[in-house]
């Protein structure tokens, strides 16, 4: 059986779903999805959902600024709740990056983003029970939050659907199609059957390298394992704000079932692990690390337990940043390599593919699409930001 659409998307997760719905909004274009398994079953369903700007990268930081605007009014925009609860978001630094945290909200501030340094009493009344002697300099954005990664992609679909996208589960792509030329010409499915696509975009996540690889593609995309506890407090935590503590490299935030949910920040030494066969649970060493940091942060917590853990693995690309651009392959689209910061930006990265797809160019004047190419790392010239925490550089 063979069939023909002018856009196929492999992976139905959160980034694949996001590009479908914006792909829908502009028209004129037939897309269909292809997922192996359900929607949002990969990585997506494994995310903590944090909502924050705090890039030291001003495209990422607009792209996340467009991202809480979504979130915020999902209702209107997505028709469905994607659980987002906008309890703000406090970064907290030690004087050895205390000037980086200035610079860097002076530059959201140029990008009309609500955040504002905060002292350590502003701090102590929005987190009470906080210890906060180590650290020098609190931003705080009133916008930030967290919200539902797999509520967010399935409302992506949801839209996407009723736009008039086909989105098809159960149907694995065994590989992408090279024509004569050289370009790709579509993907043939897992079952033999083929669809002729005119661009084929790559949206499946730490499994893109696979699929990428006999195409002529070397994705430089490694798994990297990450471990999250939840953490019941001893008392029902009210709608705490999302803390980034980067003094402990530790973030934690309130889960909707009254836990904490407490994620690691120390990427200096990275698990790489195969994303069909890792722990999903916590390590002990990982447990003991992390609580003793937790306790450190919050001495007043009256009866700490470990509730539950889980694992799940960020697709990292060398510069802890996505690539989303067109691919050294003719025809073929990248959307890879979030490296555990897809969710903020992933209505933002729907409306950069869908702008490069269309019309080759971002339509968002504070979004630079070159930040994003693949073509970075082979000129050795990686995306950073521009004001860089010492000891705590990725992902801001
Ligand atoms: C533990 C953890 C915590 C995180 N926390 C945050 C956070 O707080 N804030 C934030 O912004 N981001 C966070 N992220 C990152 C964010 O969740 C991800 O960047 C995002 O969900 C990735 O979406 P995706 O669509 O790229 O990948 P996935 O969700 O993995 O989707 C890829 C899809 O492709 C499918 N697929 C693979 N191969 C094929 C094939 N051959 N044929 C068809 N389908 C295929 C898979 O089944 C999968 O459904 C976190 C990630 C993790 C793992």
């Amino acid at each position: 059986m063979a069939g023909t659409t002018d856009i196929v998307i492999v992976g139905g997760g959160l980034e694949g779903l996001a590009i479908a719905w914006s792909l829908a909004e502009r028209g004129g274009v037939g897309v269909t999805v292809l997922e192996r398994g359900t929607l949002c079953s990969g990585m997506t369903a494994k995310s903590s959902g944090i909502v924050r700007c705090h890039y030291g990268v001003p495209s990422l930081a607009a792209m996340a600024r467009d991202g809480a605007e979504v979130f915020s009014s999902a209702e209107q925009i997505l028709g469905a709740d994607v659980g987002f609860r906008r309890t703000s978001y406090i970064v907290g630094v030690g004087e050895v990056n205390a000037a980086s945290l200035r610079a860097n909200v002076a530059m959201h501030r140029e990008l009309g983003i609500e955040v504002e340094l905060v002292d350590h009493d502003a701090v102590a009344q929005l987190w009470p029970g906080m210890r906060l002697d180590d650290f020098a300099a609190f931003a705080h954005e009133p916008g930030g939050g967290h919200g539902d990664a797999y509520l967010t992609g399935m409302a992506f679909a949801k839209r996407a659907r009723e736009l008039g996208v086909q989105i098809l589960q159960g149907t694995p792509v065994e590989a992408l199609r090279i024509g004569p030329g050289g370009d790709v010409i579509g993907v043939e499915l897992g079952n033999g059957d083929r669809i002729d696509a005119g661009a084929v975009v790559l949206a499946s996540g730490v499994w893109s390298p696979e699929l990428a690889g006999p195409a002529g593609l070397d994705l430089p995309i490694r798994p990297q394992r990450e471990q999250i506890l939840l953490v019941g407090t001893g008392e029902p935590l009210r709608d705490v704000p999302v803390f980034s503590d980067l003094v402990n490299l530790q973030y934690f935030r309130g889960e909707p079932s009254g836990e904490l949910l407490v994620g690691n920040s120390d990427h200096s030494s990275p698990e790489f692990a195969d994303p069909d066969g890792y722990s999903n649970r916590a390590d002990p060493g990982f447990v003991e690390v992390n609580i003793g940091k937790l306790d450190h942060r919050l001495p007043a917590m009256p009866d700490p337990r470990i509730a539950s853990s889980y694992a799940g693995c960020y697709d990292v690309t060398p510069d802890y940043n996505p690539i989303i651009g067109p691919a050294p392959v003719e025809n073929l689209f990248l959307a890879v390599g979030f490296s555990g910061h897809g969710y903020k930006i992933s209505p933002a990265v729907g409306k950069l593919a869908a702008d490069l797809l269309l019309d080759g160019a971002s339509s968002e004047p504070s979004v630079d699409a070159a930040d994003f190419r693949f073509e970075r790392f082979a000129e050795g010239r990686p995306l950073v930001s521009r004001n860089p925490y010492r000891g705590a550089g990725e992902m801001r």
